[in-house]
């Protein structure tokens, strides 16, 4: 191999660069202090997120971790069990603040025969009614759509609609986390407000397949939000002229619709990573899992030839992107195949 080549970077959508578009947009930002008051393109970003999402009002925050926090901390008291499916974000991949910050006690839901989907009757079962005082309380069912270390799967608006009444039914509060719920919306042909049906409060991510740079937002009714306000702040998520990154976030939020784009391209990358023998998932937006026999080895190959990818249990990650193209696709496949 003479030069390098050029890096077709499959870890994550989070390593989707803001464009010449999206920085005009952040450089002519009309800003405020958001922490005095309110940046005025901070809360077109919040207003604009709240009608797709169909919520009452949103709060844009630094990170999804931070909203899904924020959510939990309000949903829970100290010691409250809260149920997520198994893999989720918050149980995996959120250093434990989830117990740690907002004093919940974590159960994982196993999936039920579909990667990612939990039961309604696991739900009802987990939050029976009639225990005895000295038992744990259940409050809280949370939701991930798509299930991100699942590969990236769909809860279609039923199933969806089924798990919050059986929640509500039980007495538990409902948050949706969201991260990419661009890609269940797009993949399913629904608008993101048919995914949120009925939930207290939900999260989504603006620093993913959408391209922005920073950010996300966490939201549910205009009560919640304003005590989102204060933990944010209690956090250290006060940012004060924003105006510049929710300026990427609205560009961002008009893009929604290119993520389909990623997802036929996670398709041809499944289909040609089976054609080489490699055992793949079927994707359903933009991630694709591989079982492989030595996941160090693989991951080693792959950054060799300028394909990173990342480390799942049992396997590898893919995961396909606005700044990869179907044509980066192919060359992946023929720098994988040559190897
Ligand atoms: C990325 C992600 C988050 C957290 O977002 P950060 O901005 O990285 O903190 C939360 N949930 C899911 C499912 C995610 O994929």
């Amino acid at each position: 191999m003479t030069s390098a080549p050029r890096r077709i970077d499959l870890r994550s959508d989070t390593v989707t660069r803001p464009d010449d578009t999206m920085r005009a947009a952040m450089a002519a930002a009309e800003v405020g202090d958001d922490v005095l008051d309110h940046d005025p393109t901070m809360r077109e970003l919040e207003e604009r997120a709240a009608a797709l999402l169909g919520v009452e009002a949103m709060l844009w925050v630094p990170s999804g971790s931070m909203g899904n926090l924020i959510a939990l901390m309000a949903h829970l008291r100290r010691g409250d069990r809260f149920l997520a499916a198994r893999g989720s974000h918050v149980l995996e991949a959120e250093l434990g603040t989830p117990a740690w910050l907002a004093g919940g006690m974590p159960h994982p839901l196993e999936w039920s025969g579909r990667p990612g989907r939990v039961a309604a009757d696991d739900v009802s079962a987990m939050a029976a009614g009639s225990a005895p005082y000295y038992a744990l309380r259940t409050t809280l069912l949370c939701l991930e759509n798509t299930h991100n270390f699942a590969g990236g799967t769909v809860t279609p608006p039923d199933e969806h609609a089924l798990l919050v009444a059986t929640a509500r039914e039980a007495g538990l509060k409902v948050h949706l986390d969201g991260a990419r719920l661009w890609n269940a919306a797009v993949a399913l042909s629904v608008p993101p407000a048919a995914l949120t049906v009925g939930v207290d409060t939900v999260q989504v991510c603006l620093s993913k397949g959408l391209g922005a740079p920073v950010g996300s937002l966490v939201g549910g009714s205009a009560a919640f939000v304003a005590e989102a306000r204060r933990l944010r702040k209690m956090l250290g998520g006060g940012v004060r002229q924003g105006g510049v990154l929710a300026a990427g976030g609205l560009v961002a939020l008009s893009r929604i619709n290119d993520v389909a784009a990623d997802h036929a391209n996670a398709r041809t990358l499944a289909a040609g990573l089976a054609e080489l023998g490699w055992e793949v998932t079927e994707p359903q937006t933009n991630i694709v899992l591989a079982s492989v026999p030595d996941t160090p080895t693989t991951l080693a190959m792959l950054d060799r030839v300028g394909v990173p990818a990342v480390a799942v249990p049992g396997g590898v990650r893919f995961v396909t992107h606005r700044d990869v193209l179907a044509a980066d696709i192919a060359e992946a496949l023929h720098r994988i195949k040559s190897a």
